[in-house]
């Protein structure tokens, strides 16, 4: 049985008000609450074993290193991946998605192709962009279909072995809550020759993702949507790929060796980690790793997506309110619009009620130029949301419609 009162006893935040009105917190899109074992974790490596990883002889930097690189090891776990040199740890997905077009570009030409998803969030549209203006490379989009998903239809027709480099998707959009589909995207990379870099950023918190069975090249994640610290998150890469792959940035425990006549470079994955890491908060993620765990994470999907079912179903069914797609499968994701009313109005009541929602493109402005819109609201549910809360926010959505529309 799923214990959610017990399990929103675990996230201190929970009890707080905001505006005199208990939080109601629906942007879990945007990130996740942490659990007190996540705070404590965290306290308990600062107070007890902080030192710098790797380089050090005396006590204190081996355990920092082994809880460091114990919690690569249990990251690994999570996702399906046994290589630690597979799981390069960085600041978040963006980075990840900056690391993979930047160390990509050196195997690009000038009128080489990238297909990314309409509807991908900035990080994974942008760092291509860049790479247009630097490298002539050309950004095609892949087109959304009415119901929020990216077309892999629309994609086999654009893809041209030779000439397709790279596809590049989101596994599920941020906006809409579309989950997509990423074997199919893979396989379709595999068959023209093109790399396949997927973001992962909203699927983890959602659903079991093993990224050795999707078999992507690269798959970049972000720590902090799934409980775990911000300023930390994964790019998981294919060990051949990474071995021939240069490095990204250099510094310390990069290299091998740095003399004035030629550096070489540090193994996997510590090639692609350079600089002191950040090692409290990979502790952290391990840490909402072993929560997620004790509270039994198909448990707690299930019943997050009972709340979603129900959250869409009062949506769809209200005159006023109109949610963003309809995908076949998604994510507790539910973007919307109240007619006539502005999203930042709608989001500014719900906040004097006590309601967390995120207003505005959520960094996908060609998914809101694609539908015709400035913007939405956005509530986005995590496991430790209640049906009371769902209940309480359609009525005070009501409240909120009364005021802004006659
Ligand atoms: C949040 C998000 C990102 C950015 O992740 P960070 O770890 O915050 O950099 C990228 N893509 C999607 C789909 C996201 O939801």
């Amino acid at each position: 049985m799923f214990d959610i009162q017990a399990v929103r006893s675990d996230f201190p935040i929970l009890a707080r008000q905001v505006h005199g009105q208990p939080l109601v917190y629906f942007d879990n899109a945007a990130t996740s609450q942490k659990p007190q074992r996540v705070l404590d974790a965290i306290a308990h490596y600062y107070e007890a074993t902080n030192s710098n990883v790797h380089r050090g002889v005396h006590t204190l930097s081996g355990e920092a290193t082994d809880a460091y690189e114990g919690a690569r090891v249990r990251i690994g776990q999570w996702f399906g991946v046994t290589d630690p040199g597979e799981i390069i740890l960085l600041r978040g997905a963006t980075e990840g998605l900056n690391l993979v077009a930047q160390v990509l570009a050196t195997r690009l030409s000038p009128g080489d192709e990238v297909l990314v998803g309409e509807t991908e969030h900035h990080a994974n549209i942008v760092p291509w962009q860049q790479l247009a203006t630097t490298h002539g490379i050309i950004v095609t989009k892949i087109p959304v279909n009415a119901r929020g998903e990216l077309s892999l239809t629309e994609a086999k027709a654009l893809a041209v072995p030779g000439r397709t480099k790279v596809i590049a998707v989101g596994h599920v959009s941020n906006a809409i809550g579309a989950i997509n589909d990423i074997p199919g995207f893979v396989q379709l990379a595999r068959e023209v020759g093109a790399y396949s870099v997927i973001d992962g950023a909203q699927a983890a918190p959602h659903m079991r993702v093993n990224v050795a069975e999707l078999g992507a090249d690269f798959y970049a994640i972000s720590a902090h949507k799934l409980c775990a610290p911000t300023g930390i998150g994964v790019l998981f890469g294919r060990r051949p790929l990474l071995e021939e792959l240069p490095p990204w940035q250099g510094g310390g425990d990069m290299i091998e060796r740095v003399s004035f006549s030629g550096t070489t470079f540090n193994v996997l994955p510590w090639k692609f980690e350079a600089g002191t890491p950040n090692i409290a908060d990979t502790i952290g993620f391990a840490a909402a790793l072993d929560y997620l765990d004790s509270i039994d994470f198909d448990a707690a999907i299930h019943h997050e997506e009972t709340l979603h079912a129900t959250l869409i179903q009062a949506m769809q069914a209200h005159p006023k309110i109109q949610v963003l797609g309809s995908p076949n499968k998604w994510v507790s994701v539910c973007s919307f619009n109240v007619v006539g009313a502005h999203p930042t109005d709608v989001g500014t009541l719900l906040d004097q009620l006590g309601f967390a929602v995120r207003t505005g493109h959520h960094c996908a402005m060609p998914t809101m130029e694609h539908f015709g819109l400035a913007g939405t609201a956005r509530a986005s549910l995590a496991f430790y949301n209640t049906r009371e809360e769902i209940e309480r926010f359609m009525n005070a959505l009501d409240r909120v419609i009364g005021m802004l529309t006659d």
